[in-house]
């Protein structure tokens, strides 16, 4: 950027906490400040207070080696005891997880039954020799052995690594050999919409190029044939047949890694984060206690993410476990039989809190209002998402149909290297505005910067930068110092820089405006793709769209869209025009988009997530880039068939 972005987007809806909302919020007025005048002291009181240590800790922040911090270095602790044993004297019988499986299988598992499994996968995985630091790659599905599994590597200190069940042969190999994992836990395969995904097949083919896997665990889930290899390969129920539901947790420095995990892949190459015990139980406790507001003993939380992305990490098993939450899990598509599964979930376990991303979000735009409506949704009290910016509309929408105007909603920034969640409302004490992750949690500290370091004066934008180190961060790109300092510690030294760009309004709030790499230069005006892309949503015929700023030799980038449209409109000369000059009414002319492609639909990542770059590639007619982790692969040549014949001024 060469200058600060411009401030186009003009938001003035507020959304006060509702009263009875506060009146009981776990959260409390004041808390920001508190942090801020103590950080040190809030950290350690909320590590201390929310995890039961083996031996506590004394040191809260090493900061001698930066940007290499540790955090409760003395301290020891184990996560599959905070998640589970501690529980189990007064609440063993509660439950855990309500698993919800795609063919109408159901599972319900209470604190006590998880432990038993998690003690005998344990014992199963220590008989293989695997001890303490090995890393054990899982690739499964959403099921319920899929957490067992993390928590028994828990128990031992083995360092887990999930690879998303979405994922390729390649993909799982990659990261396989990044780790070099000596185990891979599977299934024969997972449902998904209907289907059988093989995963068991795609592990074969991923183990053709890893010489450090001695083993593969293999889950029955569907029961179809798969090919087991003598002497490598072992079903799960043979693995724990006969062990004993004891096991010893393994105490663990506050230090030891707890998981590797890969980033999603938007923008390049896939970083292997590294998390360590406990700092990181410290941020998700914490932070999973006040964002979610979780009551153990009344709710029925649904964090709809898939474990494996850091989201359902922290917020599907770490957090909620050691917080003695009951969730659901669902093992399959959300329109799969029909638009409305989802909310047939809430009603039948009358979930209370639910968390999703917005591109879900806008799928339900897209599929239309009567599938929620159909639903008892009044269980609901809370709802939050997580992923990519919110836009507005797509807030709004989800506040009136899914909260029924009477949830708070809580837009929460994070990343997989921050580990827990990091700019958000506390429900009870925020006032929301759609769009905007708010502020900074309390006990951290972030500001907005031009491109010498400077703080942006309220009202402006630019790059959005953590001040302070806190708990839960990351702490290094697996076998990579050097990476994980050039990535993040070195564009603004003694800062860490996430790489999204944000602007804060006259009263402070963050808006998050999508990567640095994504934000155009259109004749001199620093524009963010998603302020363009929340204007062309805000219109009535639109359910998404995706911008990007296409080389021009005149205004040294031009705004390309591309638009995907609610399921009863369709695409003409004239919705094109009326869309540009929407663009043009909401934001200004200098945001108005040179060009506008109706496509059916958009190049994401599995993780849902919009992939600009491949739509810049498209746009300047380049080969495309690193395409393993988009989730459509064939959407991109119909784009690229379409791009070339769309209008121009
Ligand atoms: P990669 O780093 O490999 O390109 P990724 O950044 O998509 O992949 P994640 O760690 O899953 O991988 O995603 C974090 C990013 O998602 C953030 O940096 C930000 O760009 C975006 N994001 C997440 N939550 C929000 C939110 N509430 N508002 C705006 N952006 C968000
Ligand atoms: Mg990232």
């Amino acid at each position: 950027m060469s200058q600060t972005l411009e401030n186009l987007l003009r938001e003035d809806r507020t959304f006060p906490p509702p009263a009875s909302f506060a009146a009981t919020a776990n959260a409390r007025p004041g808390i920001h400040e508190e942090a801020a005048s103590g950080y040190l002291a809030f950290w350690r009181e909320n590590a201390l207070s929310r995890i039961t240590w083996f031996k506590e800790p004394t040191e809260v922040l090493d900061d001698s080696n930066a940007p290499f911090f540790k955090w409760f270095a003395d301290g020891e602790l184990n996560l599959s005891y905070n998640c589970l044993d501690r529980h189990l004297a007064e609440h063993g019988d509660q439950v855990a997880y309500h698993w919800v499986g795609e063919p109408g299988d159901k599972r319900t598992l209470t604190y006590a039954e998880v432990a038993k499994e998690v003690n005998r996968l344990a014992n199963g995985l220590r008989s293989l020799g695997l001890v303490k630091g090995d890393r054990v790659a899982l690739y499964m599905g959403m099921i319920p052995e899929l957490p067992i599994a993390m928590l028994a590597c828990a128990r031992l200190g083995l360092v887990h690594s999930a690879v998303f069940g979405g994922f390729s042969s390649e993909a799982l190999s990659s990261r396989i050999i990044d780790a070099s994992a000596r185990v891979v836990i599977t299934q024969d395969g997972a449902w998904r919409g209907g289907n059988v995904v093989p995963l068991k097949a795609n592990t074969d083919r991923a183990l053709e190029g890893t010489p450090t896997i001695s083993h593969a665990i293999v889950v029955k889930r569907t029961g179809h044939d798969v090919d087991m290899v003598e002497g490598r390969d072992i079903w799960w129920s043979d693995l724990v047949e006969g062990q004993s539901e004891e096991c010893d947790p393994v105490p663990l420095g506050a230090e030891d890694p707890l998981y590797i995990l890969y980033t999603s892949g938007t923008t390049g190459k896939p970083k292997g984060i590294v998390h360590t015990q406990g700092g990181y139980l410290a941020g998700v406790t914490t932070t999973h206690s006040y964002v979610f507001d979780v009551k153990p003993d009344t709710d029925v939380y649904w964090c709809a993410a898939d474990i494996g992305w850091v989201t359902g990490h922290s917020y599907i098993v770490y957090g909620p476990l050691a917080n003695r939450t009951t969730g659901v899990i669902y093992e399959g598509a959300p329109n799969y039989p029909d638009f409305d599964r989802l909310w047939s979930i809430v009603a039948e376990y009358g979930v209370t809190i639910f968390y999703t991303a917005p591109t879900a979000i806008r799928s339900f735009m897209k599929w239309g209002d009567q599938y929620p409506a159909k639903h008892d949704l009044s269980s609901l009290r809370l709802l939050g998402t997580v992923g990519e910016p919110i836009n507005p509309e797509a807030w709004v929408w989800y506040h009136l149909n899914i909260g029924g105007e009477r949830c708070p909603v809580v837009d929460t920034w994070w990343q997989t290297e921050t580990g827990c969640i990091m700019i958000t409302p506390l429900p009870g004490v925020t006032a929301t505005k759609p769009g905007s992750a708010t502020f900074p949690f309390p006990g951290f500290f972030a500001d907005v910067v031009d491109d010498a370091g400077n703080s942006v004066p309220l009202g402006g934008g630019g790059y959005l930068v953590i001040t302070r180190p806190w708990p839960a961060m990351a702490r290094t790109i697996y076998a990579d110092d050097q990476r994980f300092q050039e990535t993040y510690w070195s564009r603004f030294p003694g800062r860490y820089f996430p790489g999204d760009g944000c602007k804060r309004d006259e009263d402070g709030y963050f808006w998050l405006l999508g990567r640095v790499d994504d934000i155009m230069l259109v004749a001199g005006h620093n524009i963010s793709t998603t302020e363009v892309e929340s204007a062309l949503v805000s219109h009535p015929a639109v359910a998404e769209a995706a911008v990007v700023g296409r080389r021009d030799e005149i205004t040294g980038q031009a705004i390309a869209a591309f638009v995907t449209l609610k399921a009863s409109v369709t695409g003409d000369d004239e919705l094109l025009s009326t869309l540009r000059e929407h663009v043009a009414d909401t934001l200004g002319p200098i945001a108005k988009p040179r060009s506008i492609v109706f496509t059916a639909d958009l190049p994401k990542t599995r993780s849902g997530k919009i992939m600009r770059r491949l739509l810049k590639d498209i746009s300047e007619n380049r080969q495309l880039g690193d395409v393993t982790t988009l989730a459509n692969a064939d959407i991109v040549s119909e784009i690229a068939e379409m791009a070339t014949q769309s209008t121009e001024d």
